[in-house]
């Protein structure tokens, strides 16, 4: 299994903090910001390759600042 943590991320496009790649329920994946709580679409996978894929086009949503803010507590 690779590492798709090592996938480099910019600061949030929003506020400037640190964005992590979350993954739920062993399925999803999404770039969320840990200051402000903004978050890319989530992307679905089924496979291994599947996952490096759509971890690979988060992070580039999120690198490009396509974000949605949801508000914090979400
Ligand atoms: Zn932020």
């Amino acid at each position: 299994m690779e590492h798709i943590h090592d996938i480099a991320l910019q600061d949030c496009p929003l506020c400037g903090g640190t964005g992590i790649l979350e993954e739920e329920g062993g399925w999803l994946v999404y770039v969320q910001c840990l200051d402000c709580g903004c978050r890319t679409a989530e992307l679905a996978y089924h496979a291994e390759e599947e996952r490096q894929e759509m971890a690979k086009k988060v992070a580039l949503s999120w690198n490009l600042g396509k974000v949605i803010y949801t508000g914090p507590g979400d």
